[in-house]
C-alpha cells in the first residue's frame, strides 16, 4: 500500500476553524466571539503596556545572549512564577518542597504535569484522570496522549446555568480513593462558572478525606477578579490544607503573551528531598522532549515579576483588561433585561467570571448567530466576553435577542 494510505483525514481544530470562517467573512458587522484572546474596545490586539516596557529594557541590555536555559527553564522566571501562583509566603516555598520547570505556555504544563502523572503516579487501578463536565476540550487530547483514560464528573447544570455543586461533590465522594481530579483554578473555561470559597472549601474536604490528588490548570489568574492574589486562593487553600497537588500555569492571557509560549509546572511534593527527585524527573522528560524551554517570553515575565515598579504597572494593566471584560458584563446584561426584555434570566452573564460567558443558548440557537447575524461563537453557546465592546456590544446584543425570541 502507499505510504500514510492509512493516515485518517482529521476534522480543522473547531475554535481555529471559527477564526477562519470570521476572518473571511466581509459583513462590516461581524463579531468574533469564538477565540478566547482579549482585544481591547476598538477590538484589536492589546500589547501590554508593561510588556512594551520589559522588552524595550530586555533588548538594550548589553549582556543579552541567545545561549540555552538551563533544562527546566530560567530560574528567574520560574521561581518568581511559583511565589505569583502559590503566594509570596506560600508554606510550600519556604520548605523547598516546590518542583518547578518551565513550559511552552499553559498547554505545555498541562501536558507534563499529564506525563509526569503517568510515569509515576500510583494510580488506584487503570490510570484515569477526571475532567469537569464541560471542560476545555484540548485536556481530553492531552491526557489520551500519555495514556491516561480522560472521564468527567459533574460541573456544570443547564437548568441553572451555574454550578452543579451537589452532583459534583457527590462525584467526588464516590470515586476510588487517590483519584487524580483536575480542576480549573479560577474563570473555569467554557462555562465562566466558578465555585465560591465555601464551596471550595467543601471540595477540599474531600479530597483530603478521600487522598484525591488535584491536578490545578491555572490559565486566567488575574483575569476572573482582576486581581492576582483572589484569583490564586483556591490553590493557595488547598496548598495551605496540605492536599497532594500541582498547578499548570500561563501567562498567555494574563500577561498578553499568547504566541510566545510562556508557561511553568509547580509540583507541591511532601516533602524537600522528595521534590528533589520530582524535579530530576520533570528535568528528564523536557530533556527528550524540548531539551530545553524557549527563553524570550520567559525573560520579558522575569523581568516583570522581579522588578517591583514592573509589577505593579503589570498589574494596572490586568486591571484595564479584566474590568474591560466585567464591563461588557454589566452592559449586555443591561441591554437585555432592560432594554430589550429580551425573554429568560440572564443574571448568569454578570454572575460568571473571566474570559468566557455560557449563555445557556441552544446549538440551532448558535448556528442562527453565526449564519444569520455574523456573530461567530461555538456550538455550545459559549461567547468570549473580549470579543465584546462599546462597539458592537447592542448589535450583538440585539441578534442574540433575536436568536432567543
Ligand atoms: N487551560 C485552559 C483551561 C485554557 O483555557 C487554556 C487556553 N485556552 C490553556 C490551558 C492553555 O493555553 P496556552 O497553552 O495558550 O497557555
Amino acid at each position: 500500500a502507499e505510504t500514510w494510505s492509512q493516515v485518517p483525514l482529521a476534522p480543522p481544530d473547531s475554535i481555529f476553524k471559527l477564526s477562519a470562517a470570521y476572518k473571511d467573512d466581509t459583513f462590516p458587522n461581524k463579531v468574533n466571539l469564538g477565540v478566547g484572546a482579549y482585544r481591547d474596545d476598538d477590538n484589536k490586539p492589546w500589547v501590554l503596556p508593561v510588556v512594551k516596557k520589559a522588552t524595550k529594557i530586555l533588548l538594550e541590555d548589553p549582556n543579552l545572549d541567545h545561549e540555552y536555559l538551563p533544562i527546566t527553564g530560567l530560574p528567574s522566571y520560574t521561581t518568581a512564577a511559583a511565589k505569583l501562583i502559590l503566594g509570596e509566603d506560600s508554606p510550600a516555598i519556604a520548605s523547598g518542597r516546590v518542583s518547578s520547570a518551565q513550559t511552552i505556555s499553559g498547554t505545555g504544563a498541562n501536558h507534563l504535569g499529564a506525563l509526569f502523572l503517568s510515569r509515576f503516579y500510583q494510580f488506584n487501578g487503570d490510570k484515569k484522570v477526571y475532567l469537569s463536565d464541560p471542560t476545555w476540550v484540548n485536556h481530553f487530547a492531552i491526557f489520551r496522549n500519555v495514556g491516561i483514560d480522560p472521564l468527567t464528573y459533574p460541573y456544570y447544570d443547564p437548568k441553572t446555568i451555574g454550578l452543579a455543586f451537589g452532583a459534583f461533590l457527590d462525584t467526588l465522594k464516590s470515586l476510588p480513593e487517590r483519584s487524580a481530579v483536575l480542576l480549573h483554578a479560577c474563570a473555569h473555561n467554557p462555562t465562566g462558572v466558578d465555585p465560591s470559597r465555601e464551596q471550595w472549601g467543601q471540595i477540599c474536604d474531600v479530597f483530603l478525606a478521600k487522598g484525591h490528588y488535584a491536578f490545578f490548570d491555572c490559565a486566567y489568574q488575574g483575569f476572573a477578579s482582576g486581581d492576582l492574589d483572589n484569583d490564586a486562593w483556591a490553590v493557595r487553600e488547598f496548598v495551605r490544607r496540605e492536599v497532594p497537588l500541582l498547578v499548570c500555569q500561563s501567562f498567555a492571557k494574563n500577561a498578553g503573551l499568547y504566541g510566545e509560549r510562556v508557561g511553568a509546572l509547580h509540583i507541591v511534593a511532601p516533602t524537600v528531598e522528595t521534590a528533589g527527585r520530582v524535579k530530576s524527573q520533570l528535568s528528564v522528560l523536557t530533556r527528550s522532549e524540548i531539551s530545553n524551554p524557549p527563553a524570550y517570553g520567559a525573560r520579558i515575565v522575569s523581568l516583570i515579576l522581579n522588578n517591583p515598579e514592573l509589577f505593579d504597572e503589570w498589574k494596572r494593566d490586568i486591571k484595564t483588561m479584566a474590568g474591560r471584560i466585567i464591563q461588557m458584563r454589566k452592559e449586555l446584561y443591561k441591554l437585555l433585561t432592560e432594554e430589550l426584555k429580551t425573554p429568560g434570566n440572564w443574571d448568569h452573564i454578570i454572575n460568571q467570571i473571566g474570559m468566557f460567558s455560557f449563555t445557556g443558548i441552544s446549538p440551532d440557537q448558535s448556528q442562527a448567530l453565526v449564519e444569520k447575524a455574523h456573530v461567530y461563537l461555538t456550538q455550545n453557546g459559549r461567547i468570549s466576553m473580549a470579543g465584546l465592546n462599546s462597539h458592537n456590544v447592542r448589535y450583538f446584543a440585539e441578534s442574540l435577542d433575536r436568536a432567543v425570541r
